[in-house]
């Protein structure tokens, strides 16, 4: 992933993000963090890049032809249009979620401002995204970025060694992690909780989960309202677990953000890959969506009903019908075909383009999490993995490799990958594609009965 830093000040940039994690991830290539000055787009000859407010008031402004300049220099060289995040006090408060959310994204660009700020006329120019880091005031917003930077590089698959730690820590699902300890046992004269000696595992998780939820609610009751909020829906979605698993994964491995839920309806937003799950089995609680709805890309509905009500107020173009299906054993699958293992960068780049130009897969604009490849004699020759909201999916297997359950193993591999992980298995298939659905069907997976409806294509003329 590359960051692009617009500063006055890239030096101080350079250096805080040199040590540690980050220095090694930028050592070995997994992030790319690169400084642009402001002052060297100056046209001023004593490389001025502030100036005076209009209507009087304290302090400098920084001025909009340099910040444009600069940010143009990255916008043309990157040749596609790049996020761009202003850090201000007046944005919206930056949070774990959002780091997940940013985490997807190739590359972006981060506006350091200084002095009193940066002229308000640039900013509606390039500014998709406000992000605050806190309720105070810092002179420049280099630490500010550099806060950004580092926590979502080390969401970036390769930055952080011990990939499962993100999924323990604090904020997962709300919750904040349980207290730990190391070498010596009795220190100051207190010891290691005993528990933690024994080598039991599921005592040891047992007791980390206590402390975990007694710490949340002792130090964080806000979060803890939410965490109880969502242990509520998932209780009301479990007795429809088949037709709900793609609401109760989101919820379980801490993606989905409840924005309306009442008894088994709700209303969930995954950032990680915009999209928005909803399932309103009263119609009274599906009207209440699409105003909380605001701006949507992409929306999986749970009723056909709720689908259409969704496309007409919201102007989506596309509507396509799928079934889920969901493997809901614990017992991994046997993978036959060997030469598995995970796509490099650039085979990953490979891999998604020849998926955008298959027509194979429906979603290829929805962005992927996971992708690992079959190899014969080190020739990449097929692929799958799973989406941004974690369905597995994205299967392809070149033509003169096909037939051979090739596919089949790559499916095998990823739901045991998932097993792994402690979540519950599951994809989408094209409602109609007989040969899909007897491929979930043969590798143990439920279809479910019941379709969702994948909206997109948004009319964002109308959608605002
Ligand atoms: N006059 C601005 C205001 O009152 O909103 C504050 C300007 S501040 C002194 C200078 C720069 O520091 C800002 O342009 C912004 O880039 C950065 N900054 C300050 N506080 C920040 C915060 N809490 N989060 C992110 N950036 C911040």
């Amino acid at each position: 992933m590359k960051f692009h830093i617009l500063t006055l000040f890239p030096e101080m940039i350079q250096s805080g993000l040199s040590e540690s994690v980050i220095g090694r991830a930028r050592e070995n290539g997994s992030i790319v963090v690169e400084t642009v000055n402001i002052r060297d787009f100056s046209l001023e000859k004593h490389r001025k890049v502030d100036d005076y407010p209009y209507g009087g008031g304290a302090g400098l402004l920084m001025q909009a032809q340099p910040v444009y300049d600069a940010w143009k220099s990255v916008r043309e060289a990157a040749k596609k249009a790049l996020r761009t995040v202003y850090m201000t006090p007046q944005g919206k408060p930056f949070c774990q979620s959002m780091a997940g959310e940013l985490a997807k994204e190739e590359e972006l660009i981060f506006l350091c401002g200084h002095y009193e700020g940066i002229d308000d006329r640039v900013l509606e120019e390039i500014v998709t995204d406000y992000v605050s880091i806190g309720d105070y005031v810092l002179t420049g917003g280099e630490l500010a970025a550099m806060v950004m930077v580092d926590a979502i590089a080390r969401l970036v698959p390769g930055v952080l060694h011990n990939e499962a730690s993100a999924e323990t820590e604090s904020f997962h699902r709300y919750l904040l992690e349980y207290p730990q300890y190391s070498r010596p046992e009795i220190w100051h004269g207190k010891s290691v909780p005993e528990v933690l000696l024994r080598g039991d595992h599921k005592k040891t998780a047992e007791w980390r989960r206590e402390k975990s939820l007694a710490l949340t609610r002792e130090r964080r009751p806000d979060l803890y309202e939410r965490y109880l909020e969502q242990e509520a829906l998932i209780a009301a979605l479990t007795p429809g677990k088949r037709r709900n698993i793609h609401m109760m994964e989101s919820l379980a491995r801490g993606r989905g953000e409840i924005l309306f839920t009442q008894g088994e309806n709700a209303l969930l937003y995954d950032g990680s890959c915009d999209l928005y799950l909803c399932s309103a089995r009263e119609e009274a609680c599906g009207r209440k969506m699409p105003a909380l709805m605001n701006g949507a890309e992409r929306a999986l509905v749970s009723q056909k009903e709720l689908a259409d009500m969704l496309r007409e107020a919201l102007g989506f173009g596309r509507v396509r019908e799928y079934k889920q299906a969901c493997y809901t054993r614990k017992t991994p699958l046997r993978v036959r075909y060997k030469d598995i293992r995970p796509l490099s960068g650039e085979e990953r780049l490979h891999a998604e383009k020849l998926q955008e130009g298959s027509g194979d897969c429906p979603e290829a604009d929805m962005k992927t999490d996971a992708l690992y490849g079959a190899y014969e004699n080190d020739r990449l020759i097929g692929y799958g993995g799973w989406y941004a909201d974690g369905s597995l999916g994205c299967l392809f297997v070149e033509k003169e490799f096909r037939g051979k359950g090739i596919g089949a193993s790559l499916e095998a591999f990823c739901i045991n990958r998932q097993l792994e992980a402690g979540f519950v298995p599951y994809g989408r298939v094209p409602a109609g594609n007989t040969a899909a659905m007897k491929l979930q069907e043969r590798l143990g997976l439920y279809v479910s009965a019941e379709s969702v409806w994948l909206l997109d294509a948004p009319d964002t003329a109308r959608n605002k």
